[in-house]
């Protein structure tokens, strides 16, 4: 028989939303369980931000080891073993997804595996090819996130691949046609460029990367190409014919068909959230728009009792935006009054150089009526970054003028991704300028870079004139 459990919290999808929601609505006295239909970790530990990462590591390591001639090392021979890079990435990805179940169990959260779906408001069935179980609930956390969006023309096969199956191909292939010139496909693109592969990015946009300034996407371009691969903008992918050797893609350019031969197409045009298969009209959830769930600053749904994070709410599906709400709803469940602020969020492409941004841009905060100083600092003038030997990029530090507060900053540069860190504490603890420049930034480091871009904001930089 199917006897209810109860609990207090139930939270559906043990991603980088869920899993954080779980253990922090834990932490604060409630008895959590948490419904996963696939594995731990969600689609950022096992299929997204993790082992992206480490395939990009792995590209990296290849091409420093091969192209080091100009700091007087020179290699032969370099090879790669592609099963063996498989098999490290997996290693990766196993030691945070089995970290996670460890961190679950320790916070005492019960995992119960299968797909939810919800009855009522307070009642959720979870259901796996056998059986069926009940949870009753006074608080649920929906974070189910997204799957890859699929267009009509390129059905998903052995050789039409998402991202999911761009990450696990077990041979360096020949020759790419990635459709899609955002992050995932951009840094996907660019890790298969590095181990050799001859890639082509189709971008339907005037840009790749379009969400980041031109002075910062073109310098991503310029190492693509310089890799041979080929970015080609304004193109309409319009079909593909695949072959027991490869696929012949087809799309449209400068008012011309044209035609590409590659060993895969990876189709990378967005993520669709999960919420169609939830049983969501059951319980008058209200959906926003691209199916989207609605939500208020406290990540609660249009039933009070129920809140949605991550992928399936409003703002950047982005892995850190997902387990921050996942705190928040939390918190709000055991009686605090939090509430999100997006602000602070940043946002980060893994490509040559990394690309980085936090807050405001100079454009936003036009937009928004305040008047800003922006202020540059080129790598290249930072004493670490060509002792790296990656002196290419630069710092923008976006103030408000009439006090020299921090409200955003980019960076396009090596370690982008570790340096936006500290202009989000600035952002987030409402420091000036004058504080980013005051503090001291220890000798030769790339941190040096927004200090000195900070002197420049005030007006009297050292290294620049
Ligand atoms: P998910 O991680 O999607 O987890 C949802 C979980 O819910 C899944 O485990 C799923 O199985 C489960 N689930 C769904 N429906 C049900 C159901 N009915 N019952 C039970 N369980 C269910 N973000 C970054 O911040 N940085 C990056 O570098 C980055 N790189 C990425 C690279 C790639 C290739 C991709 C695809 C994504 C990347 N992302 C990155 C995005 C990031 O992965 C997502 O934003 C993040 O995973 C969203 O977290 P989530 O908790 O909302 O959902």
């Amino acid at each position: 028989g199917d006897f209810p459990i109860e609990t207090d919290t139930i939270v559906i999808g043990a991603g980088p939303g869920g899993y954080v929601a779980a253990i922090r609505a834990a932490q604060l006295g409630q008895k959590v369980t948490i419904v996963e239909k696939n594995v731990l970790g969600g689609v950022c530990l096992n299929v997204g931000c993790i082992p992206s990462k480490a395939l990009i590591t792995a590209g990296h390591r290849f091409e420093t080891a091969k192209h080091s001639d100009d700091i007087g090392i020179t290699a032969e021979n370099v090879k790669v073993d592609f099963s063996k890079v498989q098999e490290w990435k997996a290693s990766v990805v196993n030691k945070l997804t089995g970290g996670v179940e460890g961190l679950l169990k320790g916070n005492k959260v019960d995992i119960a595996y299968g797909e939810a779906y919800f009855v009522d408001a307070n009642t959720l069935k979870v259901m796996d090819d056998k059986s069926s179980q009940t949870y009753t609930f006074k608080n649920a956390i929906i974070a189910t996130g997204s799957r890859p969006i699929e267009i009509p023309a390129f059905k998903y096969s052995k050789r039409v691949l998402d991202s999911t199956g761009a990450l696990s191909l077990q041979e360096i292939p020949e020759k790419i046609v990635v459709i899609g010139g955002g992050y995932v496909g951009t840094e996907l693109g660019g890790a298969y460029a590095s181990f050799g592969t001859q890639v082509t990015i189709l971008e339907g946009a005037d840009d790749i990367l379009n969400g980041f300034e031109k002075q910062m996407s073109s310098l991503v371009v310029r190492n693509l190409k310089k890799k041979g691969a080929e970015i080609i903008t304004k193109a309409m992918a319009k079909g593909v014919e695949e072959t027991d050797t490869g696929v012949t893609v087809t799309y449209e350019a400068k008012g011309q068909e044209q035609k590409i031969e590659a060993d895969y197409v990876f189709v990378m045009v967005g993520r669709k959230p999960n919420t169609d298969e939830l049983g969501l009209e059951q319980v008058g959830i209200e959906l926003a728009e691209r199916g989207l769930i609605k939500t208020d600053k406290q990540c609660r749904t249009t039933v009070s009792n129920i809140f949605a994070i991550g992928d399936i709410i409003e703002g950047p599906p982005l892995a850190h935006k997902a387990s921050y709400e996942g705190k928040i709803a939390a918190e709000v469940i055991g009686g605090h009054n939090s509430e999100i602020d997006y602000l602070g969020i940043p946002a980060v492409v893994f490509a040559e150089p990394e690309l980085a941004t936090v807050g405001h841009t100079e454009a936003s905060a036009k937009e928004a009526g305040i008047q800003v100083t922006a202020a540059k600092f080129p790598f290249a003038a930072n004493g670490r970054a060509l002792a790296l030997n990656q002196s290419e990029g630069f710092m923008k530090l976006v103030t408000r003028k009439e006090d020299g507060l921090v409200i955003g900053a980019q960076i396009a540069g090596a370690n982008a991704s570790d340096m936006i860190a500290e202009l989000g504490l600035a952002i987030e603890a409402g420091m000036t300028a004058e504080d980013l420049a005051m503090t001291i930034h220890a000798h030769p480091t790339l941190g040096e870079i927004t200090m000195e871009a900070a002197e420049v904001a005030i007006g009297s930089p050292i290294h620049i004139i």
